[in-house]
């Protein structure tokens, strides 16, 4: 704990110690401000004491005060100028009295302890010119461990700061203080204990760092490390190698301390020893200081790509070929990451989320003008069909509906937008023959070998080996392997059809020109049966890993090293036997190259989001030729958030295609031995301090030479959703349901994003029925902006399925509204298996406010439908984005509200006379009570500045939309309700999709006819409890969790003392013999004690009494009235 000096209130109530040769009156101190001119009399009088008995005296009492209160005392002390003093005295005391340690043993402790608490005392010991003068002392006293100790420990005091740590290396502090560091059997412990915190102290400054480097005292602290290790079961001296692992954390903060540790042998060292340790009981604490010091210290090696850019490339309309997206960084030629600083890989904008929050009242009031002129709308009146529907077919009975009107609907401005589009060429880095037929996916690639087994039935690993054309259109007599794969087993999966999903997907654009189909999209999905537990950490899971990590440098022989798998080329494919197979090249995946590392262990390298060169989280990748019963470790090794559900409970998801064939087609969450942890690898001309982390995982497969899918979460391609569209299209009751699909526009690569509109059909032609159509309110709901986020998907599926369904409260929903559904706001990300953004590398999710019709034409055109509607006097009655939430539980939502954000902010303005509706929260209200997997305790309505740019706000502040949300969705599982413990799976996302619908009702409650079967369904839903208790909001960027068992980051390990610890330390050196005594085996915590021993034998007077007769009692001093009331 540090001190910032600022003066406080401090009161004692404590009692000064009593002893025969002290006042036997139990005296009390009030040091509240009247009285706290005696603190400052007392400092003063200590500065000017002219003898070594009033010093003696002055010191004793203040030792008395420090060492009987708290930190609070020590504090106040600071604030009066007590360090200062202090240090004045040492000086003072050395420049009159050369080495009279009586006065000086007291002096160095009373300033270790003060000056632990001081973040300034470094600066002021260099202005009171004590820095040399202690070095100098401790010169002087090498031999007398005692007063070495003292030295020492005001020495490490001042090395808080980085300059006087500079100049005590440069006048040879580190010589001196090494030589107090002796291996065992050392003569006085405490000094050698000392002298190696000192020393880790003085590392701290870089340039010390390379001096120690350059004489070689790594390697030395490493012997003596190993010395001590070797007596360690004899004297327990755990404190001292304790130290010395400290003192090499030091040192490791510096790549060239960290390379001095790897070159000196550290890492074999460190490893071995900590292999010993695990076998002896009470060692623990060393194995966790060695595993995180081998952490740090592992050499960096950049990522082993030839570029750390993304491997598919997009030349972007109205920009040159190949220039790439301005990446901070990219240009710095050194890979080497020489920061000192320990890196955090925070979150774009997590930090000061107080100051986040938009505080000035115009910014949230405010209405901007729109982006575009009321012309510019009129190009939208095509996407409100229902306005201009004549219903003829309501008399007729039927009316095929389209699935598409691609043909009528771009005009003007939106014409030429999507044909600048549709013209901008794709590069991909390599050249893949396009083709417009899209085969299963097949890793061995090359069509020589079709249908091998032509008469047998289909096996999993021929899904994989064969080459199989889908059955397109144009080529109707290869769709073989789809037709008997169908025929053979039937694929029955609602609202999939695996037929259709092959031809669509020949209309999916790619600038992959991905010519295969990932079995799991193609084939369809079931949800599991039976919930899925979230995966119980196994304690040291991490360390388990490290060590296999770090086996790696150390036994380099036994690495198979191989690449077996890289999407840039396709040449090494792994031929060798027992090898897995792996693959990517399919919609949505993203493996970039996969290295087998050992017999049963794969780096994996994912893909970074397009023309950008980072994001990389997401992952879906095929693996086959997989042995049965045989654990995998698979280590995804570039990711790069700093923080992962992985490491609490979350797995990953697997699909296998045997299960499949045998009735089970489900992605299932899988693996063992999960952990998250930031690794060694670093960016080959990357920005430095950019950090990587591995998700490792094992599996182990139940099936021999099974075709397995490896994902982050369940896949939803854009392919899915096209297909999906069109089953639902068929499926809907068109005399009921008003459903049309339509595109918004083309994306960047060509392909069409899609908008549907569903309502209730009205129940005639008649005026009255039209006339309640046309002004039902509107609800706009969006989804998969971030492309990761594929749990959005499966919440949209939900939503549009219900709304499409017999159910009543879904007729009443649609009776009520119109719906306008964006499902999928950024396609190409999609397709391209990106993390975070669309092909410009931007996230689209922060380009609400100036979206570009060029470059973000989803947005721009979902913007411009917005516009319109509010235009026409339609402004949505709520507005809600679906998005996956990476560090939290539960499903939630965010919203906006100026007194909440003015609440939380602690902003001084009166938001009595604010008007603010409260109907925001309704929704919220409502999910809470009927969504299970909702929790309204994630939930907040805050409008923070970095959001400004989002869906969101943009939406409430710019359409004025109140009812305006982004809702999150874990890609974990629950932490309350029903499926506390579990993990989501699609069914559980999809019926979070239908209950958001359902929660809308609460909305119309007092306008809906109920019909008796509504009412028993939607009862839960209107009952809308207005005593509900409302939560408070949270920071948006809280974890829910707490920190992780094992460390994620690097630890540092290096200021191991609470002011508690330390002046135990000091005191401890303080209390024994002086000189002479022996080592002894003391358990750890006989010196933890707060009293002070330091005058035990040194002061034999009354020093109360002395010091009042010292004083002058003229200059008010009086110590009984006016200090110790
Ligand atoms: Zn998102």
């Amino acid at each position: 704990m540090h001190c910032s000096g600022k003066p406080g209130v401090f009161t004692w109530t404590g009692t000064l110690r009593t002893g025969e040769h002290y006042s036997t009156a139990r005296t009390q101190v009030n040091m509240s401000a009247p009285s706290s001119s005696g603190l400052e009399v007392l400092l003063s009088s200590l500065q000017k004491a002219g003898d070594i008995e009033s010093t003696l005296n002055v010191l004793n009492v203040l030792d008395e005060l420090l060492s009987a209160g708290t930190d609070r005392r020590i504090c106040y002390l600071i604030s009066k100028g007590g360090s200062e003093a202090l240090l004045t005295t040492l000086v003072n005391t050395v420049r009159s009295y050369s080495q009279n340690f009586t006065v000086l043993l007291p002096v160095l402790h009373l300033l270790a302890k003060v000056g632990h608490r001081d973040r300034r005392i470094g600066e002021k010991a260099e202005k009171a010119d004590a820095v040399l003068l202690t070095l100098t002392l401790l010169r002087h006293n090498m031999r007398h461990g005692r007063r070495a100790a003292s030295c020492l420990w005001v020495i490490r005091v001042f090395c808080s700061s980085i300059s006087t740590a500079t100049l005590l290396g440069h006048n040879g502090a580190l010589d001196v203080v090494f030589n107090l560091i002796t291996p065992p059997p050392a003569k006085h412990t405490r000094t050698v204990k000392a002298a190696v915190e000192v020393f880790a102290a003085l590392l701290s400054s870089k340039t010390n760092c390379r001096m120690a480097v350059g004489k070689g005292y790594i390697s030395a602290l490493l012997r003596v490390y190993e010395a001590w290790i070797t007596c360690l079961t004899v004297q327990g001296k755990l404190t001292i190698c304790q130290a010395l692992l400290r003192c090499l954390h030091s040192a490791s903060r510096s790549s060239m301390g960290r390379r001095a540790v790897v070159s000196d042998g550290g890492l074999h060292l460190l490893y071995s020893i900590s292999q010993t340790c695990l076998l002896t009981k009470g060692l623990e604490s060393l194995v966790e200081q060695s595993v995180q010091l081998m952490r740090k210290s592992y050499p960096r090696t950049p990522l082993p790509v030839p570029s750390s850019l993304s491997v598919y490339s997009f030349c972007l309309p109205g920009r040159p070929a190949d220039t790439w997206k301005a990446d901070p960084g990219a240009l710095d030629g050194s890979f080497e990451n020489d920061s000192d600083e320990e890196h955090e890989n925070e979150e774009t904008d997590c930090h000061n989320y107080e100051d986040d929050l938009e505080t000035d009242l115009d910014q949230l009031q405010s209405r901007p003008e729109p982006d575009r002129t009321r012309e510019q709308l009129d190009q939208y009146t095509y996407l409100c069909p229902e306005m201009q529907h004549d219903f003829q077919d309501l008399d007729l009975g039927s009316e095929l509906v389209k699935t598409s009107d691609e043909g009528g609907f771009l005009n003007g401005d939106l014409e030429n937008k999507t044909q600048t589009c549709s013209r901008a060429q794709a590069h991909p880095r390599e050249s893949p023959a396009p083709s417009v037929q899209k085969r299963l996916s097949s890793p061995g690639g090359g069509g020589e070998q079709v249908m091998g087994q032509a008469d047998g039935l289909l096996q999993a690993a021929d899904v994989c080996s064969q080459c199989l054309w889908s059955p397109v259109r144009e080529q109707e007599g290869e769709d073989n392997m789809v037709n008997r794969l169908l025929e053979q087993y039937g694929a029955s999966i609602p609202y999939h059809d695996p037929q259709l999903y092959a031809t669509t997907a020949a209309h999916t654009k790619s600038i992959a020109a991905f010519s295969t189909l990932a079995f799991p999209d193609f084939w369809g999905h079931l949800p599991p049966q039976g919930p899925e537990p979230m995966e119980t950490r196994k304690p040291h899971v991490q360390r388990k890993k490290v060590f296999e990590d770090v086996c790696r440098l150390l036994h380099p022989e036994e690495l198979i090293n191989k690449v077996v798998f890289d999407s840039e080329d396709p040449s090494p494919q792994c031929s060798q036997d027992g090898c897995l197979r792996f693959f990517s090249r399919f919609e949505s995946g993203n493996l970039r190259k996969a290295i087998h590392i050992r017999t049963y262990e794969y780096d994996l390298i994912l893909s970074a989001d397009v023309n950008s060169s980072s994001h990389s989280q997401w992952f879906y990748f095929e693996v086959s030729r997989v042995q049965a019963s045989v654990p995998y470790r698979f280590n995804i090794i570039n990711c790069e958030k700093s923080n992962s559900q992985f490491n609490y409970g979350m797995q990953p998801v697997l699909y296998s295609v045997k299960e499949a064939l045998e009735g089970r087609p489900h992605w299932v969450r899988a693996g063992t031995e999960i952990c998250y942890y930031r690794n060694w690898f670093c960016l080959t001309g990357g920005p430095r301090g950019h950090s990587f982390y591995t998700l490792t995982f094992t599996v182990t497969f139940s099936h021999e030479d099974d075709v397995c899918y490896v994902a982050y979460h369940y896949p939803y391609t854009y392919t899915a959703l096209q297909t999906h569209l069109q089953v639902l299209a068929r499926s809907v009751d068109r005399r009921k349901v008003f459903f049309r699909q339509q595109t918004l526009c083309k994306t960047l690569a060509g392909n069409p994003c899609p908008v549907i509109t569903i309502t209730a059909c009205p129940s005639s032609r008649a005026w009255t029925h039209l006339h309640q159509l046309w002004n039902r309110p509107c609800i706009v709901l969006t989804a998969r902006v971030h492309p990761g986020e594929s749990n959005a998907s499966w919440v949209m599926k939900g939503s549009l399925e219900f709304l499409c369904s017999s159910d009543p409260v879904a007729e009443s929903l649609r009776q009520a509204y119109v719906f306008k559904i964006i499902p999928m706001l950024n396609p190409d990300g999609v397709i391209h298996g990106n993390h975070r953004c669309s092909l410009t590398a931007d996230d689209l999710n922060r380009q609400w406010q100036k979206p570009s019709a060029s470059l973000s034409p989803t947005v721009y055109h979902t913007k411009g439908l917005l516009y319109y509607l509010c235009s026409t006097g339609r402004t949505p009655l709520v507005f809600c984005d679906y998005h996956g939430h990476s560090r939290k539980k539960n499903v939630f939502v965010y919203g906006c509200s100026v007194k909440e954000t003015l609440w939380q902010s602690g902003s001084s303005i009166d938001t009595t006379s604010l008007k603010e509706d409260p109907g925001y929260r309704t929704v919220a209200k409502t999910l809470d009570r009927i969504a299970p997997a909702f929790s309204i305790n994630s939930c907040n309505f805050l409008v923070e500045k970095s959001r400004a740019s989002t869906a969101r706000v943009v939406v409430w502040r710019e359409m004025g939309v109140i009812r305006s949300y982004t809702m999150e969705s874990s890609y974990n599982g629950c932490n309350q309700g029903i499926y506390k413990g579990l993990q989501t799976g699609t069914q559980e996302l999809e019926e979070m999709g239908r209950m958001f619908c359902q929660s809308l009702l609460a909305l119309r409650k007092n306008s809906i006819t109920f019909s008796s079967e509504l009412i028993t369904h939607a009862a839960a839903i209107l009952h809308l409890d207005s005593s509900l208790p409302d939560h408070n909001s949270h920071n948006c960027f809280e974890e829910d969790e707490p920190p992780c068992a094992e460390s994620i980051e690097f630890s540092s390990h290096t200021d191991p003392y609470t002011p508690d610890e330390f002046d135990a330390e000091v005191n401890a050196n303080m209390s024994e013999e002086e000189e002479e005594e022996e080592d002894k085996d003391e358990p750890e915590d006989s010196h933890r004690q707060g009293k002070s021993r330091l005058f035990a034998h040194v002061c034999r007077k009354d020093s109360l009494e002395t010091l009042t007769m010292a004083t002058n009692p003229c200059n008010g001093f009086d110590i009984t009235n006016a200090y110790l009331s």
